[in-house]
């Protein structure tokens, strides 16, 4: 060996799909990358310009209808072409770019008119159309980095024709290595330094014909000249940040995944994972080529790295779907033990060329189900038909069926194999959507188990199989309607909390809807919080909420729930029929659960046929444990006696700070001045928010109570309740003296006056004003505090006092949130 030793780098192979070249602004970033990459010898391997191939193979269509539009979307191409190659190339080289796209142009235009002379485009002639689109991106990308890289390194183009020798075989084109390597090799065999260009996609027949790799093929062309140069790296330059764990156009959740096997990355392309062509993997497995998948618009990502190991972590890596199926069916008693059928039935169908992507056998043998691609179906009745002929005429086969429309959902994994429970979560997410499986198959590896459902669903059901495998079962769908006050703050609060709650108790709480009266906003995946106040203001979508709850109850996230921060009645209306369907309802919004006793019971009702939970303590005493201590005391036995409390922060502030030396009105004028009253305080001086309060509390002991049904004092003056909120507050001067006689009457008698609202085991409740002892608890609160005594048997002597403030939006906020993380407890596994 001697003096041939020298220590060379291997190559490095770079290939940048259509998705990458887009337009002149996507060459600049492609060269960007290639400039900044260190290795001597770079092999850049390109595809045509995005959507040109495709463009291309419309121009042999409309030719074959002999539709002379062609030459108009010809020239289109070339316009296209021409402001890319102007904006990129100086007047040096820019006319020899243009002058061999216009000799294409003739040779092409040529070539379509053979098309439309016979109104017969056969494959030969496609493929040739379609090639140009690689012979026109690489020219231009050759002659920018020849312009752009210094030292001369960047211009060398490479016609993949004149070396990439392939024959089609049945599954696909095939390499000649041999002659494909002697080829490489005169042609850059001893190139020491530099970057070369090559045209993806295309390649010749061992006749020297113009043919190319079939669609999507330029990433097979990659790893064949990496493979030939001997490189040990191929990096697929592409839109996405790498193989993710799903579609991202149809699965909103899906993850990029950090490292795959060979194998894994091969089956999820073969299921369909547009993002690598197959037929890529082969040439890299043989020659042990690590391929890395990134993003040509953001390179700083690491992207996905495929290699030989198996990584240790996820045993499902991805969930893919096959569109475009159908399934075959061949049934019949007369299978049953009669050796070979499955044989004959797969020579016949490997003599008429039909590829079949699924095969199922129950074990009865009673039926053999094929799924095969769709445009191939009858192709495949007919030779099944032919080769059964006999067994058809006798019965013993009583017939072949076709369905069509159908896809085949696929979960993959290197560690599926000998996982527990794979399967059975696999289809229980399938279940769970309401799908219907057709056939499965699991591939002897277990690197795959399939399902063939109708096309109808594939997205539906992709999306479910994938929340299945990749999310935490406490991942809650939410939407926020009001996001108001209090609204407001708690989805301020979730933004702050939801990354710790996520990483450490897996629960994941996902906003991707906000609702107000009048706007929307809707996001697939969750609402970025950190501007959701912007979003809702720039939010063009008028507020529907049917639409609103329709993208909440999302069928691939396990649950979805409805936080209502309205005091609305209509969408507290709306409560049966959400948890009917198995929304779950959280609200501090009193409106449902203290209306009518016969809605109220229809809630129940609602919420136990559809498994959902409500959850309401904040609408008694916001975020003070009031509801969950009447539960606790109730679950565990004890029996509750009575309930007395204060409900109203803004009665217990107007009661605390009254002492008669300023007049009644005056103190509810400046309470309201200071924001402790609602806009119009007469809401809180009717009563009717503590009834409601206290409605709800005797519904929580299981009594039957209803508003009007008992007793509420109204603090407003008679005259004074239809009143615009003006006169309302001077008139309410008039009424001072008589506030000033009970206080003092209660102060002779060393009490103070309170609004409390009083409940007992018996049913018996009153609301209103009364005169409190001034060494009991509810003397003796601070400011707009709630408090409330339990008596119950084990707290007979020494009621159970709950106290703190009762108001606020930050403390409601914070309450709705509990019962948000309460319900997430709730929640159960998947499976
Ligand atoms: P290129 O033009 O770079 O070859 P393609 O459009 O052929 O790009 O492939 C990339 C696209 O593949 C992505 O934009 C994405 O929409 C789609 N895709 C489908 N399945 C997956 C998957 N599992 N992971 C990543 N991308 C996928
Ligand atoms: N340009 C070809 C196609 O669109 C090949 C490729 O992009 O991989 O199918
Ligand atoms: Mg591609």
């Amino acid at each position: 060996m001697g003096d041939r030793f020298v220590a060379v780098e291997p190559w490095k192979f770079h290939k940048f799909g259509g998705s990458s070249l887009f337009d002149a602004a996507c060459f600049r970033r492609v060269a960007d990358i290639i400039k900044s990459q260190p290795a001597a010898r770079v092999g850049v391997v390109v595809s045509a310009m995005g959507g040109m191939t495709d463009r291309l193979l419309q121009l042999t269509e409309l030719a074959a209808k002999d539709d002379k539009q062609y030459e108009q979307e010809l020239k289109a191409l070339g316009d296209r072409y021409a402001a890319a190659a102007d904006e990129l190339l100086s007047t040096e080289s820019r006319p020899g770019v243009i002058d061999q796209w216009l000799q294409d142009a003739r040779d092409l235009t040529d070539m379509l008119r053979a098309v439309a002379d016979t109104q017969t485009a056969t494959q030969r002639s496609r493929d040739q159309v379609a090639g140009f689109g690689e012979l026109w991106s690489t020219r231009l990308l050759a002659a920018y980095l020849g312009e752009t890289l210094p030292d001369q390194r960047g211009g060398r183009w490479l016609d993949a024709r004149d070396i990439l020798t392939v024959r089609h075989g049945e599954l696909g084109p095939a390499v000649n290595w041999p002659v494909s390597q002697r080829k490489f090799d005169q042609q850059i065999g001893n190139f020491e330094q530099g970057v070369v260009v090559i045209t993806g996609f295309i390649a010749v027949d061992e006749e020297d014909c113009h043919t190319t790799l079939g669609r999507n093929g330029s990433d097979f062309s990659a790893a064949i000249f990496a493979a030939l140069a001997g490189a040990d790296e191929l990096t697929i330059w592409t839109d996405v940040d790498g193989v993710m764990s799903g579609d991202p156009n149809r699965v909103p959740d899906a993850q990029i995944i950090d490292a795959l096997s060979y194998n894994e990355a091969l089956e999820l392309a073969y299921f369909g994972a547009k993002v690598i062509h197959p037929q890529t993997l082969g040439p890299a497995i043989d020659n042990d080529i690590t391929v890395l998948i990134r993003n040509t618009f953001a390179p700083d990502r690491p992207g996905s790295r495929i290699g030989a190991t198996i990584e240790v972590g996820n045993s499902v890596k991805g969930i893919t779907a096959i569109d475009r199926m159908a399934l075959v069916n061949l049934e019949g008693t007369g299978m049953i033990g009669v050796p070979g059928t499955a044989d004959r039935l797969f020579a016949a169908l490997k003599q008429a060329r039909v590829s079949v992507t699924l095969i199922s056998q129950a074990s009865s043998e009673h039926s053999i189900c094929i799924a095969v691609p769709e445009e191939l179906a009858d192709k495949a009745k007919r030779v099944i038909s032919g080769a059964f002929a006999e067994e058809l005429k006798d019965g013993q086969i009583q017939r072949v069926d076709v369905t069509r429309a159908q896809s085949i959902i696929a979960v993959v994994g290197d560690n599926m194999a000998g996982a527990v429970g794979l399967a059975a979560r696999f289809f229980s997410s399938l279940a769970r959507a309401g799908i219907n499986i057709r056939a499965i198959a699991q591939g002897s590896s277990e690197r795959n188990i399939s399902a063939v459902i109708d096309a109808s669903e594939s997205t539906r059901a992709l999306r479910a199989v994938h929340s299945g495998f990749y999310l935490s079962t406490k991942t809650i769908s939410i939407g926020v309607i009001g996001p108001g006050l209090v609204g407001g703050a708690l989805l301020d609060q979730l933004h702050k909390q939801s990354e710790v709650l996520r990483d450490e108790f897996q629960i994941d709480l996902r906003v991707r809807a906000i609702g107000r009266s009048k706007a929307m906003i809707m996001d697939d995946r969750r609402i970025e919080l950190a501007d959701w106040r912007a979003a809702m203001e720039k939010s063009e979508q008028a507020f529907d909420l049917q639409k609103f709850v329709e993208h909440v109850d999302a069928d691939h996230l396990p649950h979805a729930a409805i936080i209502d921060c309205t005091s609305n009645n209509e969408v507290a209306g709306q409560y049966a029929n959400w948890l009917e369907r198995g929304i779950h309802v959280v609200t501090p919004n009193k409106k449902a659960f203290s209306g009518s006793l016969a809605a109220y019971q229809a809630l129940r009702v609602a919420a136990r046929r559809g498994s959902a939970h409500y959850m309401y303590e904040t609408t008694v005493g916001a975020a003070l444990p009031i509801i969950s201590t009447i539960r606790d005391l109730i679950n565990t036995g004890d029996k509750v006696r009575s309930i007395t409390g204060i409900f109203s922060g803004t009665l217990a502030y107007l009661f605390n700070v009254y002492d008669a030396t300023k007049p009644f009105s005056e103190i509810v004028r400046e309470a309201k001045s200071s924001g402790y009253t609602e806009p119009d305080p007469r809401d809180d001086l009717s009563g009717m928010d503590v009834a409601r309060k206290l409605t709800i509390l005797a519904r929580e002991l299981g009594l039957s109570l209803d508003i009007g049904g008992f007793p509420v004092q109204n603090l407003i003056p008679e005259k004074l309740r239809d009143a615009p909120v003006d006169e309302f507050l001077s008139g309410l001067a008039d009424y001072d003296t008589e506030m000033e006689s009970q206080f003092i009457a209660a102060r002779e008698q060393g009490k103070v006056l309170r609004y409390v609202a009083t409940l007992n085991d018996k049913g018996e409740a009153a609301v209103g004003l009364q005169m409190i002892p001034t060494d009991n608890p509810l003397a003796n609160i601070n400011l707009t505090d709630n408090i409330v005594q339990f008596v119950t048997d084990r707290y007979a002597q020494n009621p159970l006092v709950v106290q703190g403030p009762g108001a606020g939006p930050e403390v409601t906020a914070g309450g709705v949130f509990g019962d948000l993380l309460r319900l997430a407890a709730y929640l159960k596994g998947n499976d």
